[in-house]
């Protein structure tokens, strides 16, 4: 069976002299070729429509391990560790990681070592070994790098609101596991953590949800060659990709306050919103819009305002948390200690900012200039490490078509003021989750909100 070269239009910037190709293998694996001819590295990222949302109730983190387990050696080159230490002695690094919908496996190295790099690199998908003997030694490399994050504000932040939603709702779940999910629990249960994972991969991994980006100073014909031969053994199963419909947020989880206590120094403020999700409309830029002007830094604006009180020393706003399925949208300040004293008056002030927005009608005007704003940086963009670019473009081929591979929804250009109406509407009172993060909470409950 040939290779698929369906001429698509991929929209590039003005400035970028690199050459693109998109292929689809026989096994329906989906390629994007970008030739560099002034590039000193080379690199390649595979992303794989398979995260923690698609882990089994009973092994949290189990995709996360997976990530660990497949990275580090297959049958072809079975000494462990021969991959990273390749790749570091012929100037490059790697890395991994596991999201909510995705896995990514990505390295970059010298030039003149891309050939054996992208070989050992391939057989990862193609034949990983996953041998038993390294399930125990990686279970505790999950279980330290949780408790790493365990040190982490914005760790804990994000696992106390996902643990704050609907429990049938895969947000929910521990993400990243450790050692009680994958090995006292599941033992517990007579599982083999081992075995699940094999069947965990065999279940979800297919080629027909990965995504390859390979970048190389090489022509294009050189890198479609390479990458046929390597990479068409990967196993193709057409497997669905993996999808949750509805929002972890029911009522009960909202009109809530939640106070922590951080590890560092510093007041923090987030305010959350359940929204749409922008990348259902990104043509149409309405989150862009909407943190446009809630984190507007200018004279008149809430932070502003919030400065010249003395009580934020910084605000951003914007969407965060999204899929195809549900959003967030948050607001961040950082307050002062007098500011801290005065949270409630902080949030009116928010909330009628908002509703000073969601009243005045939205501006063609404004949508325009920043259109304008996102095209200019878009085609005038600085490169970035091959590293950062094929990760970035990989993770996009999972959710844009071909031809917005690489601007994504960084380029809103359909002026839609009902859907920018739409998201400002949902941004009220009712519908907000509150998390204030201060060292020493003062006693007694704030009147109007749930403290949970
Ligand atoms: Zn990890």
């Amino acid at each position: 069976m040939a290779v698929g070269i369906e001429e698509v239009e991929i929209l590039k910037p003005r400035t970028d002299k690199r050459e693109y190709r998109r292929i689809v293998l026989p096994n329906r694996l989906e390629v994007l070729l970008i030739s560099d001819p002034e590039t000193d590295k080379a690199a390649a990222s595979m992303n794989v429509s398979v995260g923690s949302f698609s882990d089994p109730d009973c092994l949290e983190g189990l995709a996360h391990f997976l990530e660990h387990m497949l990275f580090y050696a297959s049958e072809k080159y079975p000494l462990e560790d021969s991959y990273s230490k390749y790749i570091t002695e012929h100037g490059g690094c790697t890395n991994a990681f596991t999201s909510s919908e995705h896995t990514n496996y990505h390295f970059d190295v010298n030039n003149d070592s891309f050939e054996e790099a992208l070989d050992r690199f391939a057989q990862f998908f193609v034949r990983p070994l996953m041998s038993p003997d390294a399930t125990t030694r990686e279970i505790k490399a999950v279980d330290s790098e949780n408790q790493k994050n365990l040190l982490s504000d914005g760790w804990r932040m994000a696992q106390l609101q996902k643990h704050l939603s609907a429990d049938s709702h895969p947000y929910h779940k521990f993400s990243t596991g450790n050692w009680d999910t994958l090995e006292v629990r599941p033992k517990a249960k007579g599982l083999d953590t081992r075995h699940e994972l094999v069947k965990f991969y065999e279940k979800n991994y297919s080629a027909n949800l990965m995504h390859l980006v390979v970048y190389w100073k090489e022509s294009l014909d050189k890198i479609q060659s390479l990458v046929e031969n390597k990479f068409q053994d990967i196993r193709n199963t057409d497997r669905g990709c993996f999808h949750c419909p509805g929002h972890p947020c029911t009522p009960e989880h909202l009109q809530i306050l939640v106070k922590t206590v951080p590890i560092k120094q510093g007041h923090k403020l987030r305010i959350i919103w359940p929204i749409t999700p922008g990348i259902r409309h990104y043509k149409e830029g309405h989150c862009w819009y909407v943190g446009h002007l809630i984190g507007h830094e200018g004279e008149g604006s809430l932070f502003y305002i919030l400065k010249t009180l003395g009580w934020a020393t910084s605000l951003s706003a914007g969407e965060v948390d999204w899929t195809y399925e549900f959003s967030f949208f948050k607001v961040n300040i950082a307050l002062t200690d007098a500011g801290h004293e005065h949270m409630e008056q902080i949030v009116g002030l928010l909330f009628k900012y908002i509703s000073l927005l969601q009243k005045s009608g939205v501006s063609e005007r404004i949508f325009d200039e920043l259109s304008a704003i996102c095209e200019t940086i878009f085609h005038y963009q600085d490169k970035i490490p091959p590293i950062d670019y094929v990760v970035n473009v990989s993770s996009n081929m999972q959710l844009y078509p071909p031809k917005d591979w690489l601007g994504a929804s960084s380029l809103p250009s359909n002026f839609s003021p009902g859907t920018i109406q739409m998201v400002l509407d949902e941004l009220t009172p009712d519908n907000v989750r509150l998390l204030g993060a201060y060292l020493s909470w003062c006693q007694g409950k704030p009147r109007r909100w749930r403290v949970v």
